[in-house]
């Protein structure tokens, strides 16, 4: 027995994404099934279903960002109840034994792999389908406590946008005394820019232009510069502890890399389609690393939303229904977002 569930799915790369039904199955022993209420979307719905990292299983229900009510448990859960707010991200199992898994990233798991919370298959063959859907039924382990002060439509980005840019400011230490800097102020840039702020970092923006200038100051930048200005490369070079690259398509790293102090760190967040080049001089001549980051484990998420909660950080989102997704896709590729589209699900549910 399974419960039949209203989504939206892309069946092919170039066509739109549209109504459909998509089954979930019945609550085992161990699930939270829970009401979709808001579902963000994420520029890796995007990259995913028009297949730039390589051909997914159509037909695709993305959405990784979801945030919702629990409407029953299995007999053994016991860290959720009917009426909880709730939230998934982009993971939805992984292999519970390796040394990451053990410790809470997941999101590293080297045993199965961490298990998408879209266009993966579960153990037992289930393929799972995203939040772009009425309802939900996922492992209790998996799941995530909503603060009661975030609203859920708030939460939904937060699931992998938020965390996303968490994980690197905490793990490369942002705090005060540190110079951040964050490249694209889309989804993820946003969220980097409040965090860091949050954190007491001193915060700037790397856009391509100065059109958001005035939003980036008011999200908790100290300063703001155009990538397509030549001398903001010229003025910043050497000047961040800290660079987070959110950017979904190339870029020219060297001269990223060359903003960098001595010893600083530039993070790739981004994941466009092709690789990109780098120089070694830029690099070797002052120490510099260039390193990746990819969301975060269950226990730093639900530190991500605590720490949202008590520091008062909430995305900028528009809301939308589920038939302005398409419009919506083509606003984000056109960096048009300001700055994360929330799928208000209702009728789907
Ligand atoms: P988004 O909302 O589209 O933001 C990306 C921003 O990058 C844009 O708003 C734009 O900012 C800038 N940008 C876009 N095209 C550009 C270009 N050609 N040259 C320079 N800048 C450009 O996307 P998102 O949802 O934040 O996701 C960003 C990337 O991160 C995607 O590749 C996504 O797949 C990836 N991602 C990674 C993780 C992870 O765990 N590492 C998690 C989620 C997403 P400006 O207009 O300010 O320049
Ligand atoms: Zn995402
Ligand atoms: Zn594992």
């Amino acid at each position: 027995m399974t419960t039949a569930v209203s989504a939206y799915a892309a069946t092919s790369a170039t066509g739109p994404l549209t109504k459909t039904t998509i089954t979930r199955r019945d609550v085992g022993p161990h699930d939270v099934a829970f009401d979709i209420h808001f579902a963000g979307i994420c520029h890796s719905d995007i990259h995913t279903v028009r297949a730039e990292w390589g051909q997914p299983r159509y037909p695709v229900v993305p959405g990784h960002e979801i945030a919702g009510v629990v409407t029953e448990v299995g007999s053994e859960v016991t860290k959720f109840q009917v009426g909880d707010r709730v939230g998934v991200g982009c993971f939805v199992d992984s292999c519970r034994e390796c040394d990451n898994c053990k410790s809470g990233l997941q999101n590293y798991c080297t045993g199965t792999g961490m298990v998408g919370t879209y266009d993966a298959v579960l153990k037992d063959g289930e393929k799972t389908y995203g939040g772009y859907s009425g309802a939900i039924v996922v492992d209790e382990n998996y799941v995530l406590r909503v603060p009661d002060s975030i609203p859920l439509d708030a939460a939904a980005p937060l699931l992998c946008a938020g965390i996303t840019l968490y994980s690197p400011l905490r793990h490369w230490n942002a705090g005060p005394g540190k110079d951040v800097a964050v490249i694209g102020l889309g989804g993820l840039g946003h969220m980097g820019v409040k965090l860091a702020a949050a954190m007491g970092a001193n915060v700037t923006v790397l856009s391509q232009s100065l059109k958001k200038m005035e939003d980036g100051l008011r999200l908790g930048a100290n300063e703001y510069y155009a990538t397509s200005d030549p001398d903001t490369f010229t003025k910043l070079s050497g000047s961040f502890d800290l660079i987070l690259n959110t950017v979904s398509a190339n870029l020219d790293l060297d001269s990223y890399v060359s903003l960098l102090k001595a010893d600083g760190t530039l993070v790739e967040l981004g994941m466009p389609e092709h690789p990109m080049e780098l120089a070694a001089v830029p690099l070797v001549s002052m120490r510099r690393s260039l390193s990746g980051s990819m969301i975060g484990g269950i226990p730093e998420t639900q530190e991500m939303l605590d720490f949202c909660a008590e520091h008062d950080v909430r995305p900028e989102i528009e809301i939308i229904t589920p038939d302005y997704i398409n419009e919506a896709y083509e606003r984000v590729l056109a960096s048009d977002v300001r700055y994360r589209f929330v799928i208000d699900t209702e009728s789907l549910r």
